[in-house]
């Protein structure tokens, strides 16, 4: 039975309070939603199921065994919305129970895979810093795309027409699935309820332009469901559409500021600074910045339509930042003077200033322990104070760098 009482349901999503999961139900006629960190939602078809987005490795056995509970028809059909590791890895245990679904894909997808084996390690060390987490973890099977598609394809199940789209935006590789007859919209990471993931500072190039577009091009489709890669479903045709409309226009807010900066000629580093998000859309429950930073945006569409140089001629072909480190250590009279400096600093409640002097105290003296505990408060505080999870991440790393400089746990 379809459950419209679920806590991840909302029709209101203007004063949504957002749930970080519950257990997997069926949120709209026949449609099982999994959310655990990401969301996987099953479909029923005339001819089987339609799974989209398997999910994590970790959480395959748990989205299997909600599955199973639901229905025992075959998986006709798996999609990856993208291939990131919190969508396309959750395959292995239907397919060790004897199903062979199809699984489709954008045609960036295998070429993401590749690169993934690639670079494993450093996605390993990414994610473990992102995250978090005690140890570098990052996916090393695969279950690749049976079938791909460069712009759109069309799948008949039975009689009930699935249609794919490709889109670029959180990655090369994303593409949404709109099902017409039931005006069900599943969006992949084009929705996730947190400001767009759209500037990452550990990962790669990211599509800000291409993902408004994709957002204005489904909100002209009137879906009377949108079911996202993370985050509460939207039901009803307006909450749906204002939903799609406000994020593509935060995007494009930030988008017109930074081209405008830069077609005018000026520094990256000013456009950083000087570029906002809009105030009123930064307030709505499905764009917090609690996940990426708006700032990281900016930085994003400047390595994509600039160079990498920062604007600062010195940077160019720099010293190393221990010679930098060690030249300011000496004029301002020694590290303890920075370290000192630095203490008044976060004293003041300027954690971000106080950080530059942590880093040069720290890298003119890595051995100094009064340098090191400066790092480690300073690190402490900004992660207090962060609300980004990404930025977080790495806070926490450099904190706990300086902890292991100290000897401590
Ligand atoms: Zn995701």
């Amino acid at each position: 039975m379809p459950n419209h009482a679920s806590p991840m349901v909302t029709s209101d999503p203007l004063h949504a309070r957002l749930a970080l999961g519950a257990p997997p139900a069926e949120v709209a006629p026949d449609v099982l939603m999994h959310a655990s960190f990401v969301n996987t939602y099953a479909l029923r078809t005339p001819v089987g199921l339609l799974l989209i987005d398997p999910g994590l490795e970790q959480n395959a056995a748990s989205v299997h065994q909600a599955v199973r509970a639901w229905s025992d028809a075959p998986v006709h059909t798996a999609v990856y919305t993208h291939g990131h590791a919190d969508h396309a890895f959750g395959l292995r245990p239907f397919i060790d129970a004897g199903d062979h679904p199809h699984i489709i894909a954008q045609e960036n997808c295998p070429e993401r895979f590749r690169r993934y084996r690639l670079t494993h390690g450093w996605n390993a060390h990414i994610n473990q810093r992102q995250f978090s987490l005690p140890e570098p973890i990052f996916p090393r099977r695969f279950d690749w795309p049976t079938m791909t598609f460069r712009d759109a394809l069309v799948e008949r199940m039975g009689d009930l027409e699935i249609q794919y789209r490709a889109a670029k935006g959180e990655t090369d590789d994303a593409c949404w699935v709109w099902v017409p007859e039931h005006r069900y919209l599943f969006t992949g990471d084009l929705i996730i309820w947190q400001a767009p993931n759209c500037g990452n500072p550990q990962k790669v190039q990211r599509y800000p332009v291409e993902w408004a577009a994709a957002l204005e091009t489904m909100a002209a489709l009137d879906a009377e469901w949108l079911f996202p890669g993370h985050g509460l479903v939207i039901h009803g045709r307006d909450a749906v559409r204002g939903v799609l409309i406000e994020t593509a226009r935060y995007l494009r807010v930030i988008i017109d500021q930074v081209l405008a900066r830069m077609n005018a000629g000026e520094a990256p580093e000013d456009i950083v600074h000087a570029v906002e998000p809009d105030p009123e859309l930064s307030t709505r429950p499905y764009l917090q910045a609690n996940y990426d930073h708006p700032k990281f945006i900016v930085r994003n569409l400047l390595r994509l339509w600039g160079g990498w140089w920062n604007g600062n001629a010195a940077d160019l072909l720099p010293a190393t930042w221990s010679d930098q480190a060690a030249e300011i250590a000496g004029l301002a009279g020694g590290v303890e003077a920075l370290v000192r400096r630095g203490r008044a600093l976060l004293e003041q409640d300027d954690a971000v200033l106080a950080s530059h002097l942590a880093e040069w105290a720290t890298r003119a003296a890595p051995e100094n322990r009064d340098a090191q505990k400066l790092k480690r408060d300073v690190y402490e505080r900004r992660l207090f104070q962060a609300r980004s999870l990404m930025a977080q991440g790495i806070f926490r790393a450099a904190m706990n760098d300086a902890r292991q400089a100290l000897g401590e746990s």
